[in-house]
Parts: structure tokens; sequence; C-alpha cells
């Protein structure tokens, strides 16, 4: 039997798309009984950002540093956030970890440029989860957000979700993560592209995937405040007890009052499905 979890891996702050500091963010953890936090701002980089179709549409939202062409442009940027928040946690004396929430791309030599810029930075882990859906290669992308916009040919959706389950397969292959989040995210955007028992063949085969790697899979509360459930859905969760595969509660919090949401009824969902181990670091 758990207590309730008294951390999340999964938060962001104002140096991504959250809306507040890394300060407040920490302050805030402590507040609520928090015994230590991961702060896990976005890892967003591929060639063509710029050049992708979705990108009329990102560039008007205000968070558009999030979205990056190149690893070497934002190493400066992401060190000295690293280093920020090893002082703020020193000042505030809390544990925190620093991770990022990387959108994987495999496309020829993008792996490599990751690890190049992750072995200049100080950092203690990294979790996936995947934004946007890729064409064939990766070599190019459209953001799940603006997806319908972009391809009115209804027929073509099951190519694009298909591969998307296909890559975060492939990414938890990759044993870069330590946990994967919103396995089923995607049903944010509607039923006609995933509802909640769709692809469970593919679903399936990226929690064999996580049960192979012993990599953790998320359940997390912002579900709740999005589409009224869970991601991942009940069958996913079944099918992952059943796999007895570790699991993490995140509230994948973007401001100080979504830290520790909804950590209560995720708990429950637990011990339902009767998830015996938890990640934690
Ligand atoms: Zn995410
Ligand atoms: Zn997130």
């Amino acid at each position: 039997m758990f207590n309730t979890q008294t951390y999340s891996y999964h938060t962001h702050t104002n140096f991504s798309d959250g809306h507040c500091s890394v300060a407040e963010m920490i302050k805030r953890a402590k507040q609520i009984g928090y015994t230590q936090m991961g702060i896990s701002d976005h890892l967003i980089v591929h060639k063509n950002m710029r050049r992708n179709q979705s990108w009329q549409f990102l560039r008007e939202k205000d968070a558009i540093h999030v979205y990056n062409n190149s690893f070497s442009d934002i190493l400066e940027r992401f060190k000295r956030h690293c280093a920020e928040i090893r002082r703020l946690a020193k000042v505030e004396n809390f544990k925190v970890y620093i991770g990022f929430e990387v959108d994987y791309f495999p496309y020829n030599g993008w792996e490599e440029e990751l690890k190049w810029f992750l072995s200049q930075l100080d950092y203690d882990y990294l979790h996936t989860g995947n934004h946007f859906f890729c064409e064939e290669n990766c070599e190019n992308i459209i953001n799940m957000a603006f997806f319908k916009q972009i391809c009115t040919d209804t027929e073509r959706y099951k190519e694009y979700v298909q591969r998307h389950f296909a890559i975060m397969r492939q990414a938890v292959e990759s044993g870069l993560f330590k946990f994967l989040a919103h396995l089923d995210y995607v049903r944010r955007y509607g039923n006609d592209i995933c509802g909640a028992d769709d692809y469970l063949p593919e679903k399936m085969l990226v929690l064999d995937a996580l049960q192979k790697n012993n990599t953790a899979m998320e359940i997390s509360t912002k579900g709740l405040r999005k589409i009224g459930d869970f991601y991942p859905s009940a069958t996913v969760l079944q099918e992952a007890a059943k796999r007895n595969l570790t699991v993490v509660i995140s509230d994948d919090a973007h401001k100080t009052e979504e830290l520790g949401m909804d950590f209560t009824k995720a708990e429950d969902i637990i011990k339902k499905y009767g998830f015996s181990k938890r990640l934690k670091f």
C-alpha cells in the first residue's frame, strides 16, 4: 500500500510554457507538502520546426521559444536554466531534480544531436511526451493542436496516429527516458483522431516496450482537467497493471495551483488496478 505520492516529476515553469517561475513552483511544492520535485520543461527541437506546416499557427502562441530548430542555438539558455534551478533548490533547501520533457523525433541524426546537447548539460533525467505528428521519416512534423486545420483528409488520420504510437515505442526503446508521459494524450484532439479504446494494438505495443525496457508509465491527472479522464484511459491502465508496469503520478503542473492536483483520485486508480511498483528517484 502506498501513501499519497508527495512529488511530481512532470512540471513546467515559464522557462517553457508554464505560467510561474522556478522559484514560485518550488515554494509552492514545499507549501503543499511535497518532499521533492522534478522540473521538466519542454525540450522540443526539430531541424524543420520553422518550416513545418503548423508553424504559422505555433508562432502566434506566446510560448514560441518552446519550439526550436537547433540544439546548439538553445544550449546556453538551457545551461542557465539548469544553473538557476540548482541555485534555487539550495536557497530553498529542497530536493529538486532537473528534467526535460522531450518530443522524440526519429529522423536521421536527431538522437546524436540530442546526446551531444545533453552531454553539456547539468541535468538529472528525461521523460518523453510527444505533441507532434510526424510525416514518414519524421522529416516533417505537424503540431497536434493544429492537425485538423492542416490535414483535412480524415482518411489520413489513421496513418498519423499509428505512426505516432510507433514513434512512442521507439522513444521507449531508446532507453533515454525514465518514464513515458501521457501515453494517449492524442485523445485531447477528439474522438475522431483517437478515442479511449481506439488503437489498442498500437497502445499495447507501447506497454510491451515499457515492460521490456523497464521504463515507468505516467498516470497523469492533467487529463482530468482537459478531457475529464486520466491519461491513459481505463483500458490501457488495466493492461499496464497486467504487465506489472512501474507507474508514477504526475500533475503536469503549468502553474502553482496545479501542483498535486487530483493526486488522491490517482491514488485510488493505483489501488483499483493493483499497481505495486512506483517510480521514485
Ligand atoms: Zn506533454
Ligand atoms: Zn508536460
